[in-house]
């Protein structure tokens, strides 16, 4: 699609020199994403610093019929960011301020286009802690993580985004601007209407501000690599660890033996804390308010795990660089899986309790497809949320295993159904997903939806053809 030449000199008038280039260089960057499976087009890019500004652009919008795709960090993983049909391209980042820290509150306001990183530093700065962590916590913002509704590492302590929102600051299709900016703990005046934005992917209104929820800064930390012979040990030892601490787990991370070796080959600095090789490992840590010898009781609840054969051995960091050091281990898989050749990946969640079955299935359903492909599922198991990702086979040709990405996907997600799981667990849909949630969720559900759509963004302009289609 192309639009007027009149439209976007309004759309450049409302935000100002500063605030928008049609320069393709610079807007070059903002158009693929990280996996670099969607290439966009686009012949604008709004930079607006203010709520008025972002107003005014989609009252131009909304009455020119001219699509428009918001973008904050461009770290989405399912194409949702990319202007994929030549839509005017909305960057939040100038949005960059965080308007209040409030410590005993327990509150921070942050514009849309705050980095993570620098959210994460601005509470502790303040003594408190924002407990958000994604391996993306450099680029990412508060906007696009309350639009995919993230979930990292942390979830199994605090929940994600959606339970991390305090209130949001929002622009509807129409230029209105609602006020939801509220730092209330309870507020049942009736529909939770931010609620309804947090996960909408930009399809129902911007996201300009947030209110999100800060907590006591962890006293204690106690992070440990622990060694284990299958996924079913995995389950068993979450669960007891969750006992002994009386529920202070804040990760629990699966890392296969195949992840840990692509690190070790490709990422500059790691190396294996472990004497032996284990098939499995578990990243784990623990937190508390306060100091009460956290370390001794997940130590003893480690080696008793190891005494009963559900782990074989276990590394407990002594100090944060060995802290960092495990981290890294788990935060650089993406990364080095990348080295590997082609992948295929999806982000699935099982309940817990279902996902030795899951990964015992799963696996050999997708070696029915491509034989010899390479597992490499790792992640959140403390959620039911693994990465169920697979590599290309040793030797094998990319653009050939690329080739069965819909018939691997398939058969993952006709599992994933089966179990009673979620076909998208945190990345959300974008437009890698859309046809696929049509599949797997109720026709009233997906009318429900639709119907939400329609009403707050009549004439489709707001991220068109991403989540959900009208
Ligand atoms: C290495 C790596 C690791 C990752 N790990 C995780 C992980 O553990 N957990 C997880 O949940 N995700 C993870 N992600 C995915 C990604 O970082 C998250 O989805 C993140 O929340 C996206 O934030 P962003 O600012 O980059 O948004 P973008 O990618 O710019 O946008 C994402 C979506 O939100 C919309 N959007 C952005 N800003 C706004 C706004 N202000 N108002 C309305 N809509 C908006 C966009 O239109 C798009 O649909 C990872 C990504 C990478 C690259």
């Amino acid at each position: 699609m192309s639009i007027h030449p009149a439209v976007l000199a309004r759309l450049k008038e409302a935000v100002g020199p500063q605030g928008f280039t049609e320069d393709p260089h610079e807007i070059a960057p903002h158009l693929v994403e990280w996996r670099s499976r969607y290439q966009g087009h686009s012949p604008l890019m709004l930079r607006p610093k203010t709520t008025p500004e972002v107003s005014r652009v989609l009252v131009i919008c909304n009455e020119t019929s001219t699509p428009i795709v918001p973008q904050g960090g461009n770290t989405g993983l399912v194409g949702g960011q990319i202007p994929l049909g030549g839509e005017v391209l909305l960057s939040l980042s100038r949005m960059n301020r965080i308007r209040r820290i409030d410590p005993e509150g327990l509150s921070a306001i942050a514009e849309a286009g705050v980095i993570l990183a620098q959210l994460q530093n601005a509470a502790d700065a303040a003594d408190r802690y924002f407990p958000l962590s994604l391996a993306s916590d450099g680029s990412c913002t508060s906007g696009g993580n309350l639009s995919t509704n993230a979930g990292g590492v942390s979830v199994l302590r605090y929940g994600n985004m959606r339970d991390l929102a305090l209130g949001i600051e929002v622009v509807l299709a129409d230029g209105t601007v609602v006020d939801l900016l509220r730092i209330l703990r309870k507020d049942n005046t009736g529909y939770d209407l931010k609620q309804l934005f947090i996960g909408a992917e930009g399809t129902l209104g911007v996201i300009t501000a947030a209110a999100l929820k800060l907590f006591p800064k962890p006293a204690e930390r106690v992070s440990a690599l622990a060694a284990i012979p299958d996924v079913a040990s995995a389950v068993g030892l979450l669960n007891r660890l969750q006992s002994a601490t009386g529920g202070l787990l804040s990760a629990f991370e699966l890392i296969p033996r195949i992840a840990l070796e692509m690190v070790l080959a490709h990422i500059p600095q790691t190396s294996d804390p472990l004497a032996a090789p284990s098939p499995w490992y578990a990243l784990v840590e623990a937190e508390s308010g306060a100091r009460f010898s956290l370390r001794e009781i997940v130590e003893q609840a480690l080696f008793s795990a190891i005494a009963d054969g559900i782990a074989s051995d276990a590394a407990v960091a002594d100090s944060e660089a060995q802290r960092t050091a495990l981290w890294r281990l788990r935060e650089s898989i993406s990364e080095a899986q990348k080295h590997e050749g082609a992948s295929i990946k999806h982000d699935v969640a099982v309940p817990v309790a279902a996902i030795p079955e899951f990964l015992a299935r799963g696996i050999e359903a997708v070696q029915r497809v491509v034989p010899g492909a390479r597992p490499v599922p790792f992640g959140h198991l403390g959620d039911g949320n693994i990465h169920f990702n697979f590599s290309v086979p040793k030797g094998g040709d990319d653009t050939a295993f690329l080739a069965r990405w819909e018939d691997v996907t398939r058969a993952v997600h006709d599992l994933v159904h089966g179990l009673g799981g979620s076909i998208s667990a945190e990345h959300g849909v974008g437009v890698m997903k859309r046809e696929e949630i049509v599949r797997y969720k109720s026709a009233a559900e997906i009318e429900l939806m639709r119907a939400l759509k329609r009403t707050l963004d009549p004439n489709n302009i707001l991220n068109p053809g991403k989540l959900v289609e009208i």
